[in-house]
């Protein structure tokens, strides 16, 4: 039977079937001693439920659409999978002293995973006043650039919820990231109504007792599609995000090519598109400046991380042949 992972249960994929019944399940042996491959939140599965046994057997684990890695920055070859079969990624954001620095890298974190990106702007009553709310609202709209939409909300404020609602219709789903406090599991309640849900996050530790993760959960959203809050997403270190950051700054990377000089760093060059951009106001100075940091900051990382390989005299075919072995 085919199903959506909605939760993992201690470890154990909590599987929704095609009938909406929920069952706990493990991984078919054969899946799991090919290759390292374990059923996260939002992987569509094949079940089978065996009889006489107290748990379906995941069979097959279908590919996936979008995913959410966290990259370990010391382990550079272990990547861990946190969420699969995403549309859109939500960055939540309080309005009230904004973080924009931060704001920049959740962009880049969620534009990386290859799914649609929003921001909300989260506890706007919080705010003393509209110019307040439309102060915030516009900086982090010029950061995030026009692909972006960026929504403010508040509990409070019903019609703010709906509006959020309107960006996950239904077959769609949703992961939802932030620092913890911002009004992330607020934010879920609300969207799910009167669905029953299990809020309280589980900490677990694994084997060795050294990482705690916390539980996800997928919700389902009356008359849309349904929302997966990730609180275990923090570390926001860019090692390998360059894919985030062109999806980022795709307005100012496709500018580039007009640029005169080809590696135009748009600073002072003459003959620069990106500059003439942000003159002619179609981009916002905040943004290239924000594309600018980030990009010295990944070619330093990326520079310090050549050097660490030659110190070491590791040679490109051992790193092939680590990375092949851990899959
Ligand atoms: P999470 O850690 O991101 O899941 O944040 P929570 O949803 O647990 O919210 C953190 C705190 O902020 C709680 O005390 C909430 O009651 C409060 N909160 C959530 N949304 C709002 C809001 O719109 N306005 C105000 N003033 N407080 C809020
Ligand atoms: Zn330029």
């Amino acid at each position: 039977m085919r199903g959506t992972v909605v939760k993992l249960d201690r470890g154990f994929p909590l599987v929704r079937l095609s009938d909406a019944t929920l069952v706990r399940c493990e991984h078919a042996k054969a899946l799991v001693k090919n290759k390292d491959y374990r059923a996260v939140i939002g992987d569509e599965v094949e079940v089978d439920l065996p009889d006489g046994h107290d748990k379906g057997v995941i069979v097959e684990v279908a590919p996936r659409r979008t995913s959410f890695v966290r990259k370990d920055p010391a382990e550079q070859s272990r990547a861990q999978v946190l969420a699969a079969n995403f549309d859109l990624v939500i960055v939540a954001e309080p309005l009230v002293q904004t973080n924009l620095k931060r704001l920049e890298r959740e962009l880049v974190l969620a534009h990386e995973t290859g799914a649609h990106v929003a921001v909300v702007l989260t506890k706007a009553d919080l705010a003393s006043d509209g110019g307040e709310v439309e102060q915030a609202r516009k900086a982090a709209s010029d950061l995030a650039g026009h692909d972006v939409d960026v929504l403010v909300m508040a509990a409070s404020d019903a019609e703010s919820i709906e509006n959020v609602r309107q960006l996950i219709p239904a077959e769609t789903t949703a992961v939802l990231i932030g620092k913890s406090g911002v009004g992330k599991s607020s934010l879920v309640n609300l969207l799910a109504g009167s669905e029953l849900q299990d809020t309280s996050p589980v900490r677990e530790r694994d084997g060795k007792g050294r990482h705690t993760t916390v539980d996800r959960v997928m919700v389902r959203v009356p008359g849309g599609g349904q929302i997966v809050d990730m609180p275990g997403v923090r570390g926001l270190g860019l090692w390998d995000a360059d894919q985030g950051i062109s999806r980022a700054f795709r307005d100012i990377e496709e500018l580039s090519a007009q640029c005169r000089f080809r590696d135009c760093k748009h600073a002072d060059e003459p003959g620069c598109a990106v500059l003439a951009a942000v003159e002619g106001g179609e981009l916002a100075q905040s943004r290239l400046d924000s594309y600018r940091s980030l990009m010295t900051e990944l070619e330093g990382i990326r520079a310090r991380r050549e050097e660490a390989r030659h110190l070491r005299g590791e040679k490109a075919s051992d790193r092939k042949k680590r990375r092949r072995r851990n899959g």
